[in-house]
């Protein structure tokens, strides 16, 4: 029996190798292997993908989201509204600019902000709001723009999982004042090592974000600000403009997989799939089910999870723990049962494998162990 990984990068380098290695010999051989041509080719291409004026591209998704803030002026003392169930980099930014994330709690459905909960967490210290389009599942951005607007709060879009999800026929990233990416290996558009960009229609706030990521000058050896060393190298970028020609079709073909899941899942007892929201087109950075007979602890799912890996399936857990109760939030107050779904579904969530390469023999494998595991 084959053993199914989570995601394998090496198939996907067998499909562009050859192209990634021209491209990177190339640039190898000019001797030049900061910004230039590559990178600022790359960075006008994603904005054309995602139909934004500008993309701002630096060293990783975190930075992406760091520059935001800074560029929104958001400061100690401001608050900052996102969600308890992402990766820890969302809310971590806010607390390195010395502000406060105020976590509001989910929605079961969609794994994201619940929309008609986050009013009631503004108040009038509040910034901004950074919804997260988690696994790759588009939030919907009508609700969060329209409550931003009307309490004048700006929003930031973590798209760091979902380069190429759309949301009522909008690429998310280009909705909020600011989109932010990342292009760490495992994401749907992946470098082969650290990346990332800030994308958004404002050019006052695109040239702030150039201005910080470059130690805060805009003219060279002139600094106004203190800013950060924040960039996407050459090689990177160029490897980035190779991958982002494929990005639809690699989407599709994920698309393609959580469809069959779907199909194969959604009958089975005890086990509830992600669906697809009526305005959403997700891009399924996981897949990730939820094992709803035990809600209270983590054991049962575990052992499906350890029984699975037996029978050569391997799942991941994302994410076993909310932030809100991370030792490093402790100084902030929440308590087990603030935010009950999010507490809940850390308890049930197993992702699936899911990337573009995987075939239809392994998915049936995956599905066919699962049903014999619960
Ligand atoms: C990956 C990720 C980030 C951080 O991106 P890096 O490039 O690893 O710094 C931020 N937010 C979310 C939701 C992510 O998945």
């Amino acid at each position: 029996m084959n053993h199914i990984p989570p995601l394998d990068l090496k198939r996907q380098y067998q499909l562009i190798g050859e192209q990634v290695s021209t491209a990177v010999q190339e640039i190898l051989s000019s001797g030049y292997y900061i910004g230039g041509s590559p990178v600022k080719s790359f960075e006008q291409q994603f904005a054309a993908y995602l139909g934004v004026s500008q993309c701002i591209s630096c060293n990783s998704g975190t930075d992406a989201l760091y520059l935001a803030l800074r560029a929104l002026q958001i400061e100690p003392g401001d608050e900052v509204i996102t969600t308890p169930f992402t990766f820890i980099a969302t809310a971590e930014v806010i607390s390195v600019i010395g502000a406060q994330p105020v976590f509001v709690d989910i929605d079961a459905a969609t794994f994201n902000l619940d929309v008609t909960q986050i009013a009631s967490a503004i108040t009038d210290k509040t910034k901004a709001i950074i919804p997260v389009h988690l696994f790759g599942q588009p939030v919907d951005m009508d609700a969060i723009m329209s409550l931003a607007q009307a309490h004048n709060i700006a929003v930031i879009e973590d798209s760091a999982q979902a380069a190429g999800a759309q949301w009522a026929g909008k690429q998310v990233g280009s909705m909020g004042h600011l989109g932010c990416f990342s292009f760490f290996p495992t994401k749907n558009l992946g470098a082969c090592g650290d990346g990332g960009a800030v994308v958004t229609n404002d050019e006052n706030l695109a040239a702030s974000i150039r201005m910080l990521k470059e130690h805060g000058s805009r003219q060279r050896y002139y600094h106004e600000a203190t800013g950060i060393n924040s960039r996407l190298d050459a090689l990177q970028a160029a490897i980035l403009a190779i991958k982002l020609s494929y990005l639809d079709q690699w989407n599709d073909a994920r698309r393609q997989l959580a469809a069959t899941y779907h199909q194969l899942l959604q009958l089975l007892p005890g086990v509830v799939v992600p669906q697809e929201t009526p305005h959403s087109q997700a891009v399924w950075n996981q897949y990730t089910i939820r094992l709803t007979q035990d809600s209270s602890s983590s054991s049962y799912r575990d052992q499906v999870r350890h029984q699975l890996q037996q029978q050569g399936v391997s799942s991941m857990v994302y994410y076993p723990i909310p932030l809100h109760l991370q030792p490093v939030y402790q100084h902030l107050g929440y308590q087990p049962g603030d935010f009950p779904v999010t507490e809940q579904i850390c308890h049930q969530v197993l992702s699936l494998p899911m990337f573009p390469e995987l075939s239809s023999e392994e998915q049936q494998q995956v599905v066919y162990s699962l049903k014999d595991c619960i």
